[in-house]
């Protein structure tokens, strides 16, 4: 018999944890979030230190995601494919900006590369971005694999504004804390 589907979720903790009745107005707001999630996310030991979540043009929250790799034991569950797909489930569309945005991602930490490649089909307007993949790399046994050398512009030709280092070090504890006691465990 062939396996003919696949399941993923989020922890159920995400129900209690985030607050979809207020808005996220600023960048600072919107990364702070998806840093908290890849706090909790770790301290609940439900997946890897990586959080994200998709915002719509009202800076309300449309899905999040944690990482969730080890649970699932499935290599692309990474906290901004999980957002991407549940999202895109949410509204009914592959392509999430398709009925106007500007539609935002926040993520903890630099996408990796199948990240990168998830991004340029999701349909998103902006990318925010806590932690720089150097972080992840020194700080976390992770790999985040190859990237185009200049892949903020290539994302920036395609009409998605990259911003970097908002909350970094806030970014970074969560990072370094994982690594530091719990590295590779879930
Ligand atoms: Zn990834």
């Amino acid at each position: 018999m062939l396996y003919a589907q696949v399941h993923l979720t989020l922890p159920a903790w995400v129900q209690e944890r985030v607050d979809t009745a207020r808005d996220y107005p600023g960048d600072a707001d919107k990364v702070a979030l998806a840093i908290e999630l890849s706090r909790v996310n770790v301290e609940a030991q439900s997946g890897g230190p990586f959080g994200a979540a998709v915002f719509g043009p009202d800076d309300r929250i449309i899905a999040v995601g944690v990482n969730r790799v080890l649970p699932h034991a499935c290599s692309v569950a990474h906290a901004e494919t999980m957002a991407y797909m549940l999202a895109q489930q949410r509204l009914q569309t592959p392509r999430l900006n398709e009925y106007g945005g500007p539609i935002t991602l926040a993520t903890s930490s630099q996408p990796c590369c199948m990240c990168y490649g998830a991004t340029v089909w999701a349909g998103i307007d902006r990318l925010l971005i806590g932690a720089r993949a150097e972080d992840v790399e020194a700080l976390t046994p992770f790999d985040e694999g190859p990237l185009p050398e200049d892949w903020v512009g290539a994302l920036q030709q395609r009409g998605i504004e990259v911003v970097r280092d908002i909350r970094r070090e806030a970014a970074r504890a969560v990072l370094r804390s994982y690594g530091e006691t719990d590295g590779g465990k879930y």
